[in-house]
């Protein structure tokens, strides 16, 4: 008897960071536009995220041009404020020895106002580089670097220790990511009871598929937003339990509208944004839920 010889495969070494992960930090490392650095610099909280709530449109009204794009610029901050508010209100109670992750933070705004609300220890996680260092750099300036930390890592595999966090999120950040990934490694961080947030846009599964606008929106931002049934899947299938489910598009609106009329910060993607709300093919959703 003969045998063919074992055709040999060699082994290609898995990069740490895929592809596409470089992408999207390249993205970030590089990113500048002015409406999420015009509007940190107001009380050194950055967030890369959008705004929820009323708008209060007699900003627009300012004769001057110049107050009346601080004033829009104000405005505009104030609703992304008002969303990392809500997120962080569904966190608690926490206790200042309590240990939070904030999965995908940014320029960081979110980790701090964690900190300010409950004295809680924060570790953020960004894949840019750049990022966690200005956020670093921000967390010295406010004198909080005992409690609040930036790490350039990947928020699928941390590498901190397991049930360590009494709370964690995502704002924002969830569409980069496969989502079963990314809730093992919420469920490992957290410890039993644990509570886990996440604030994204989803697409609509009662749409149908993802519509023009959402793979617009797609293609600006180098992501893939996820359906909303997958969300409630992932977490079923990664010991997250939903505790509390808020459809936020109607109170996001009003941020686009303003945004729009902001002709110092927009970045080109507002137009899409408020037709995919409008025609029912994309929402804004919080989910909060327990680690069981
Ligand atoms: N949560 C922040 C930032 C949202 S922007 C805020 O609310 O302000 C999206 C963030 O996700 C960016 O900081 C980007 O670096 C981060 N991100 C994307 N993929 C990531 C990954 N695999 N690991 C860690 N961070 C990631």
């Amino acid at each position: 008897m003969t045998t063919a010889p074992v055709a040999r495969t060699t082994t290609v070494p898995v990069p740490t960071q895929s592809t596409y992960q470089n992408r999207v930090a390249d993205y970030w490392n590089a990113e500048e536009n002015p409406v999420n650095l015009e509007l940190g610099k107001i009380d050194d909280l950055y967030h890369h995220h959008y705004g929820v709530g009323n708008v209060d449109w007699t900003v627009l009204d300012e004769a001057d041009p110049e107050v009346r794009r601080e004033r829009v610029t104000a405005e505009l901050h104030r609703l992304e404020h008002s969303q990392a508010e809500l997120l962080a209100s569904h966190l608690g109670p926490l206790t200042p020895t309590d240990r939070v992750f904030d999965a995908g933070c940014g320029r960081g705004g979110g980790s701090v106002v964690a900190n300010l609300r409950y004295g809680c220890h924060a570790d953020g996680v960004t894949i840019s580089a750049k990022q966690a260092e200005f956020a670093n750099e921000m967390a010295m300036k406010r004198d909080v670097t005992d409690k609040v930390r930036y790490h350039h890592r990947n928020m699928l595999d941390t590498g901190f220790e397991s049930g360590a966090y009494s709370a964690s999120w995502n704002n924002e950040s969830t569409m980069y990511v496969e989502l079963d990934l990314l809730f093992a490694e919420h469920a490992r961080l957290l410890r039993r009871g644990g509570r886990y947030v996440v604030i994204t846009g989803c697409y609509n599964d009662t749409y149908g598929r993802a519509s023009r606008e959402v793979s617009l929106i797609n293609a600006h931002y180098i992501c893939d937003i996820h359906p909303r049934s997958e969300y409630f899947r992932a977490m079923a299938r990664n010991r997250l339990v939903p505790v509390h489910v808020e459809d936020l598009t109607q109170a996001t609106i009003p941020y686009w509208e303003l945004r729009k009329e902001a002709d110092h910060l927009v970045t080109g993607i507002e137009d899409a944004f408020l037709s995919a709300y409008r025609n029912g093919s994309f929402q804004y959703l919080l989910i909060a839920a327990d680690r069981v």
